[in-house]
């Protein structure tokens, strides 16, 4: 049943749903910041339901297996994600261990 979801449609149509379903159940704590999850607000409301992947898709994380996914809010999913592409970032634009020269330059 969790097979179902195909990573290539994204994180929409209902056997995503269905995967969300299975795990943030109402009283299920988020993951990220260890509030209550909340439902029937509306749609894409930060402090709904969402499915986090520990280890990102990106980094060869496994879509589906239980080990890998935890309930987060929507809203803490998001900031996860983009700590991640800053962290990406960050790394690649890592300085060459600086001279004594390039540094008098920036003066
Ligand atoms: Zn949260």
């Amino acid at each position: 049943m969790l097979s179902e979801w195909d990573p290539k449609r994204g994180r929409t149509g209902r056997p995503w749903r269905r995967l969300v379903a299975t795990y943030c159940k109402p009283g299920t704590l988020c993951a990220g910041c260890g509030g209550e999850i909340i439902f029937g607000l509306r749609p894409r409301h930060p402090l709904g339901p969402s499915l986090d992947h520990i280890v990102a898709l990106a980094d060869g994380g496994h879509p589906t297996a239980p080990w890998n996914l935890q309930p987060m809010h929507l809203g803490c999913n998001v900031r996860k994600e983009n700590t991640r592409r800053r962290q990406i970032a960050v790394e690649r634009r890592k300085p060459r261990p600086e001279t004594k020269l390039s540094a008098f330059r920036r003066r």
